[in-house]
């Protein structure tokens, strides 16, 4: 196997989402396009607001891939085209399969919330299954493992004799760290799967260098173990995988192989086809004009 590559830190891109909602997206990154089947990492928050008013987003449409949500803080109500409804609320995760296509939306719980932070992810459906119809799976508990001054929550794949709840389709692994005070641990990784970090509150050290909100800390693969400490109180979050060999092609909320397929499900959304529509109070989300989008493939360089 070649050397390990040395970590890089990959600035974030800083998007709002909704009207003075500001989100750190650390993928897909220009550098760095997905690890394993994770193509997309939003980090929300931690922001405050009044009670009623936790951002929300209106009914949207998604293809080939599953919304992967990992509530930190406050509360949020899912409500999606199957006929969901469910409040996340910290420690919880939603994924949403998208399949062959769902729409959802993100509202205010109308609980007494007044801080929102959270992290969504996508991740890639593998070819064999991108077709599949749409599902939706709440996850209320977590393995949680306690080690070295860490909080681990295994949010999706195996780790540490533990199995997480989400039902995924590719070889994968997400966990949270948090500590209260000093911590510092070596984490056994796989050296078949890539993997990145990215630190959620104040600091983290990875095998020794500082890392804060607002990166996406590249580790490559090949690695079998990382060191993870800090000083005070902090949280990352580590996400890896197989390297996904599929060349995928993403815009707005879709995920899919070809841009006759992104231009396909635009076209239907917005002429209200295909997608069963959300019962929702909040507007429906138009979806922008793909027209000079330029549609880069996730393998091309
Ligand atoms: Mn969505």
């Amino acid at each position: 196997m070649s050397a390990t590559p040395a970590p890089r830190a990959l600035p974030a891109k800083t998007t709002e989402i909704a009207p003075g909602f500001t989100v750190r997206r650390a993928l897909p990154n220009r550098e760095r396009r997905m690890i394993g089947a994770w193509c997309f990492l939003d980090h929300a928050g931690p922001v405050t607001h009044a009670r009623g008013h936790t951002p929300a987003v209106g009914p949207h449409p998604h293809i080939g891939l599953q919304t992967f949500t990992w509530m930190i803080d406050g509360e949020i109500l899912h409500r999606d085209s199957l006929g969901t409804e469910q409040i996340i609320r910290p420690g919880q995760v939603n994924l949403m399969t998208a399949g062959r296509g769902i729409a959802h939306s993100e509202e205010d719980a109308g609980g007494d919330s007044t801080r929102t932070h959270l992290v969504q992810l996508w991740i890639a459906l593998p070819d064999a299954h991108r077709h599949d119809a749409p599902a939706f799976q709440h996850c209320p508990v977590l393995p949680r493992i306690a080690r070295d001054g860490f909080e681990i929550t295994l949010l999706a794949g195996e780790a540490l004799g533990q199995t997480a709840p989400p039902k995924v389709f590719t070889p994968l692994v997400g966990m949270d760290l948090s500590a209260t005070g000093p911590a510092s641990t070596r984490l056994p990784l796989d050296p078949t799967f890539e993997y990145a970090i990215v630190c959620l509150e104040h600091e983290v050290t990875v095998d020794g260098e500082r890392l804060q909100p607002g990166a996406l800390l590249d580790l490559g693969q090949g690695r079998d173990a990382i060191t993870l400490g800090c000083d005070a109180a902090a949280r990352l979050i580590l996400i890896g995988g197989e390297p996904f060999d599929e060349a995928i092609v993403m815009w707005w909320n879709f995920v899919a192989r070809t841009s006759e397929e992104l231009a396909r499900a635009t076209s239907d959304w917005n002429a209200h086809r295909h997608f069963t529509e959300v019962a929702s109070p909040l507007a429906r989300i138009a979806a922008p004009d793909m027209k000079g989008v330029n549609i880069r493939p996730s393998h091309q360089t």
